[in-house]
């Protein structure tokens, strides 16, 4: 039973047992603690709302954060990385800026360096590189310009 209800039964007892001037008086406070607890309560309910409202926001904000998070890291590692992927396979770029002959494979974490199939004998480009740990294969469509890192 809330407060509401419990003001308006002592409105009832004033009523029933006391006498003028004596029940104006009191049933006048009595309206005017009603008044305020009707005002709180809505106050209350208004404040809930809020607070609903912002633990939604909170709970999308958490997880977009830690999408962004995510997002951040792989961009980080990505700028770290001496790699650059092109055609399929990933091109490491030495300390002087130039792109290696030979790519390193993308599917395998450790990124091992691949090998021209059919294996290259000079300093011909095979038409296929592949893997020598998971056997992925790409085809050889050229080397990444430097400046596309
Ligand atoms: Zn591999």
């Amino acid at each position: 039973m809330n407060i509401i209800t419990h003001l308006q039964e002592l409105d009832d007892l004033i009523v029933e047992h006391t006498r003028p001037p004596v029940t104006s008086i009191l049933r006048n406070k009595v309206a005017f603690c009603i008044e305020q607890a009707q005002a709180r309560s809505s106050d209350v309910e208004r404040q809930e709302q809020t607070l609903a409202a912002q633990a939604e926001t909170i709970d999308h904000l958490v997880k977009e954060k830690s999408q962004v998070d995510a997002e951040l890291s792989a961009l980080k590692n990505q700028a770290a990385s001496p790699f650059v992927p092109f055609g399929g396979v990933l091109w490491k770029i030495d300390d002087q800026g130039s792109v290696e002959r030979i790519p390193y494979c993308p599917q395998c974490v450790t990124h091992p360096v691949m090998f021209g199939n059919p294996p290259i004998k000079k300093i011909i480009d095979p038409p296929i590189w592949q893997c020598s740990m998971c056997g992925f294969r790409a085809q050889f469509v050229g080397r990444p310009e430097t400046a596309q890192r």
